[in-house]
Formats: structure tokens, sequence, C-alpha cells
């Protein structure tokens, strides 16, 4: 008989399930042997990556023998520039997923409580499991966060609390008002976690920049990515802001070389490459309000989404319609992992991508 491997793993890691990431094009392309497929399924930047990170990596890859520079010396000095943020108060990290590990690393125990909404963001709930502590999950409000049962789910017992701002999977925002009224209920020993992965996208007057709160809130920690408006997913960049005494203990768990060579040096490049952040978020949103239109024509209700995906209702179960899709050449996401089963995230791709999933959207209503 072998040893029960199960039973020796902490109760939380028994507990997990593995992440479910968007379909790679080359999986289907394998599996059901097509071509011509586009895949709208992982709120990735339609664009490509900017020149200016594709010149960076080309010249970075010639030190590829060499250690990253495990304090990020350059890319804390580009965000010093760019936003304003001390390198004492930035932690770097493989794609913010990881950042957001750290934290979870750095505070919880088994039994803390970590709150966060129902349709929030698959990482939280990994994280917070990975570390044995408590998830304790606050009904939505019209999909998005509702603040005031987040604020009542707090005790003694709670370490975190997780908030994407815009939110995946539903697109919806909190406004400046009513975000700063709670983070001024939460007490202090339980920290805020403001995911502002979309945060680019939004061009709401009243939309709040987690950055600028820092200063008036020490639990606050904001994460932001380069893995959407600023386009490089596929080289996994990330960072965390926050006070320089979290900031100390989040590097504290952090591996030396967590982000790689060629991911500091394209992420300090794009920085300076204004005009693509422009672009991205200029055909996002072209692309937003074709889809709108597109859905409206199909009958096809959807959320109302900040970010550069629009989750859709397809008020029946989606799970075929995401296969019957597939077959159509068009990835996008089914959502039955996030208890909903009846919805369908699509990434804003190109125009003729938004197009051709409009198109493929039709044919398979009509059959
Ligand atoms: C996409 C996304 C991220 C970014 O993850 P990376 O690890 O930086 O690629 C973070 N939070 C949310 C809510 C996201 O949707």
């Amino acid at each position: 008989m072998s040893c029960d491997f199960m039973a020796l793993a902490t109760p939380g890691v028994q507990g997990l399930h593995p992440y479910e990431a968007g379909k790679p094009v080359e999986e289907l392309e394998r599996e059901l042997g097509i071509h011509d497929i586009i895949k709208l399924a992982s709120n990735e930047n339609p664009l490509g990556p900017s020149a200016y990170a594709i010149e960076a990596v080309q010249k970075a890859l010639a030190e590829a023998t060499r250690y990253p520079d495990s304090n990020g010396f350059r890319l804390k000095e580009a965000l010093h520039q760019y936003y304003g943020l001390m390198p004492e108060q930035l932690t770097l990290g493989n794609g913010s997923n990881d950042v957001l590990e750290l934290i979870a690393r750095a505070f919880l125990q088994p039994g803390d409580e970590v709150i966060f909404s129902e349709y929030a963001f698959a990482v939280y709930h990994i994280v917070t499991q990975a570390c044995s502590a408590k998830a304790v999950i606050t009904p939505a409000r019209d999909y998005g966060h509702n603040l005031q049962a987040m604020a009542e789910a707090i005790t003694e017992n709670t370490r975190l609390i997780f908030i994407a701002n815009p939110n995946n999977p539903t697109g919806t925002a909190l406004m400046r008002d009513e975000l700063t009224a709670f983070l001024a209920a939460v007490p202090e020993h339980v920290i805020v976690v403001l995911d502002e992965a979309y945060t680019e996208y939004v061009e709401a007057g009243d939309f709040p920049d987690g950055l600028e709160l820092l200063p008036q809130f020490p639990n606050l920690v904001v994460t932001r990515t380069f893995s959407k408006a600023w386009g490089l997913a596929g080289l996994r960049v990330g960072f965390a802001a926050a006070s320089t005494v979290i900031t100390d203990l989040l590097n504290r768990v952090r591996q030396p070389f967590n982000v790689s060579h060629l991911a500091l040096a394209a992420a300090e490049a794009v920085l300076d490459d204004g005009d693509y952040l422009a672009r991205s978020v200029e055909l996002n949103r072209r692309g937003m309000a074709q889809l709108e239109q597109g859905l409206k024509q199909l009958g096809v209700g959807y959320i109302p989404s900040f970010g550069n995906f629009i989750t859709v209702d397809m008020a029946r179960p989606a799970q075929p319609l995401f296969q019957a899709l597939l077959h159509e050449g068009v990835i996008v996401r089914p959502l039955g992992g996030y208890r909903m089963p009846q919805h369908l995230r699509i990434s804003i791709g190109l125009t003729n991508e938004n197009d051709r999933f409009l198109r493929a959207l039709k044919q398979v209503l009509a059959c």
C-alpha cells in the first residue's frame, strides 16, 4: 500500500481546486484540428506588445545567463517616475497574482478570516485556501461588491479583505466616495487589498485611484499589473504598492528572483510608451461599444463593464454555448467555476475579432 499523500497535504490544499485558465489557442487546435482561432478568454491585450517592450526584451536576452536584479532597481525607479511611488513602497511580482500570494503568505495563519465577495477573482480563494485560512464570502450587489456586507463581515479574526476594482469576472466598479467611506470604516488590523488590474481602462471621473489613497490608509495594499492594458501578460510582471512596513514584510517572503530579467526590462520600457497605453484604451473603448451594440441586436443581456471584457447573460446554461463557440474557432470564458453557469465572459478583441465573435454567437444561438 502506498502512503496516503492526500492526507499529508495541509487541510487548505486538500480543499483546493486548480485554477482553470482560459483555453490556449494551440490546445484547441490540437483538440479540434481547426485553425484561424481567436481567443477572447483571458482579458489579454489584443494589440500585441509595445515595440518598446519588444526591443527591450531583445536587448535583455543577451544578459540571460545572469540572474535578474532581485531588487528590480531600474523598474522601481521607472515606477517612481511614472507614479510617484517610492521604491520602499514597491513589491515586484511575477504577475500581480504572485503579489497576491505574497500578501497571503505574509499575513495568514490557519483559521484567520479573509473576506471577499461572491463573483470575486478566483485567485483570492486559492491564496486564502492555500494558507488554510477561512474564506468569508459576502453576497454580491448587482454583481459587484456589497461594501456594507463586507464591512459587517469583519471580526477580530479578519486579516485581509480582497477587492478588485474594476471587478473580474463581472466588470463592475466602485466609485471614490463609496470606497473611501468603506476604507475609513475598516479597522486598522485588517489589511485591504485593492486589486487594480483593469484601472487603466476606466475613464469615469469619479473612479478612485488606489495609489492616491495610500497615504491616507496605512492598511491599504494596491496591486497593479502589466498584463492587461500594458500588454505583457506572457512575461509576468506586476507590483504591490503599500506602506514601507507592509512592503518590508512582503519582500521577506518574496523569492529573490521572482521577476525575470526580460519581464523587468519590458515593464521598464513600456512605461515610456504612453502612446501604446492610449491606443490600448482607445481600442478597448471602441471594441466595448461594438460588442454592446452587437449584443443588443442579438437580444443578449450583459453586465455593463469598466474593464477590457464583458460578461453576458445567456439566460440558459452557457457551457454548451461555450463548446459550440469553440467549434466556430472562438474561445471565450465560461463562468461555471464562478457560480455563474449562465454567463460567458468575452474579452474585448480587435474589431475583426469582436465581429467574428458576434457572428459566431449569432450562429450558435440559431442552432
Ligand atoms: C488579470 C487579473 C490580474 C492580473 O494578474 P497577473 O498575475 O498580473 O497577470 C489580477 N487581478 C485580477 C482581478 C485580474 O483579472
